[in-house]
């Protein structure tokens, strides 16, 4: 306030200073912004960057750039080449959610802000989207407010705490918020402070995994087990974490179940990557499938073995000491006709040596490209790629268009959008189904020794390579995961 009386604070740690009638005195903004920084390193000991620029917009830029040892300068004759390389979260205004719209159109810098066409941001983002046009344009003609008519640089007062054990009823909701009221009220006082917005929030004991990374795997895993997710897919970019909230009142046994809760964006950063939370969610899911309660002891392929003419699992019937495995609607009802006469041993021999020759295959396979890709993986990715680039494609001729092929592009985009959407899901769900070359390695010693493994292992050796086996007399049609 030494240089000028139009300061602007944006933020505990930042300001905006217009030096406009300051330059006669002190020099020119570079020079003014260099004492300034030179003087609170030795009165205060810390270090600041500055931008220097001819609006507010990009002096904040340039402050942002962190230069350790002079101010950031940017003109008017510059900025081009300074700004627009830049990411498109670096300008002003660009939060978590503009650039993930942002970049469902492929539009990563602030340059490509600039160029497209300012009709296409008004559609996406409302006045906004103009305003971030001229920005990145560099034009702004907001002036810096001086000091009386700033916001305060304490925007807000809170206080909040976890309690040791869960809240039952009113009375005990009761006292505990008007301890956290007092102390809220206490320092509003204290800081001569009144209210202009009021913010409760509650957290539950159900509420979970709020560190967890929200990325579109995550987004395709809750809404395929039927979770309401609140969000737009668009919005799920890895950056943000989440709340999952369940519905009270499900039943007990329903521990697992996902289609209670309501999945809702966190405003802050995820830590858990989705990958390992996936991993691990997957590996719980198997156990509960698996409990001991509804195991069938009679072979390890219950459950995975189907009748090829109904779909309905095949049931163990033992008959004068020899176990065969039967259609249990033909059994019920006669309303099928049934897969033949199998021989449980005869079935279970032809599925372990299937699954031998599948591993053996499979490593001859990918022993040349060492990623965990499969096949239908690679083919997977390949499409993913030409719908991507078909989107760029498309992108690039609407730099100009007139307003009819813009709505035709538009229209193309979002059906390619939807097909991309959906080759994502396919891609996620494979890629949690799969299994790395290494767990085949170890699949393949257990099929090597197979009549020393246990029940339980050759169940989970099965369930990582087979969905599913449909049986039809001798005939066995096996659905691979690999
Ligand atoms: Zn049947």
């Amino acid at each position: 306030m030494d240089y000028s009386d139009q300061v602007e604070f944006l933020g505990i740690d930042g300001s905006w200073v217009d030096v406009t009638g300051s330059t006669h005195l002190f020099g020119t903004g570079e020079q003014i912004a260099n004492t300034i920084r030179n003087r609170v390193q030795k009165e205060l000991g810390i270090t600041v960057s500055a931008g220097v620029s001819f609006n507010k917009i990009f002096a904040k830029l340039g402050s942002d750039m962190k230069n350790p040892n002079t101010a950031t300068v940017i003109t008017k004759e510059n900025f081009k080449d300074i700004t627009w390389p830049l990411p498109a979260s670096e300008l002003f205004g660009v939060g978590r959610a503009t650039q993930a719209t942002l970049l469902r159109y492929r539009i990563k810098t602030i340059g490509a802000i600039a160029m497209v066409e300012p009709a296409m941001l008004k559609r996406w983002f409302g006045s906004r989207g103009l305003l971030l046009h001229s920005h990145a344009n560099g034009i702004d003609y907001s002036g810096v407010r001086s000091v009386d008519d700033s916001e305060p640089l304490v925007k807000s007062v809170g206080n909040s705490t976890t309690c040791p054990r869960d809240l039952e009823n009113e009375e005990d909701a009761r006292v505990v918020f008007q301890h956290l009221a007092e102390s809220v009220s206490e320092r509003m006082r204290e800081l001569g402070l009144c209210a202009k917005t009021l913010q409760i929030s509650l957290r539950t004991s159900d509420l979970l995994w709020r560190e967890l990374q929200t990325d579109l795997d995550l987004y395709d895993f809750f809404k395929s087990h039927g979770t309401d997710v609140v969000n737009d897919a668009a919005d799920f970019t890895g950056a943000n974490g989440c709340y999952l909230y369940k519905v009270r009142d499900v039943p007990a046994n329903k521990n697992h179940s996902l289609k209670d809760s309501i999945l809702v964006l966190a405003p802050h950063d995820g830590i858990v990557s989705s990958e390992t939370w996936l991993a691990c969610r997957k590996k719980l899911m198997n156990n509960t499938a698996f409990s001991p309660a509804r195991k069938a002891k009679n072979t390890w392929l219950a459950g995975k073995i189907k009748c090829a003419k109904c779909g309905t699992s095949l049931a163990v019937r033992i008959f004068q000491g020899v176990a065969y495995l039967h259609c249990r609607r033909r059994m019920d009802s006669k309303s099928c006709e049934g897969c033949g006469t199998l021989k449980l041993s005869g079935v279970e021999n032809t599925i372990h040596k299937a699954m031998c020759r599948k591993v053996v295959d499979y490593q001859t396979l990918t022993r040349s490209n060492s990623s965990k890709a499969t096949p239908k993986l690679t083919a997977l990715k390949v499409s993913l790629a030409q719908v991507e680039a078909e989107i760029d494609d498309l992108l690039k001729t609407l730099k100009g268009a007139n307003a009819m092929l813009l709505s035709y592009a538009n229209k193309m985009i979002e059906e390619l959008d939807g097909r991309k959407q959906l080759l994502c899901k396919q891609i996620a769900d494979m890629s949690t189904e799969t299994i790395a070359p290494k767990q085949i390695e170890r699949i393949s010693v257990y099929l090597d020794n197979w009549s020393d493994v246990s029940y339980d292992d050759k169940r989970i050796v099965l369930d990582g390579l087979i969905t599913s086996v449909k049986a039809a007399n001798v005939r066995f049609d096996i659905d691979w995961k690999i």
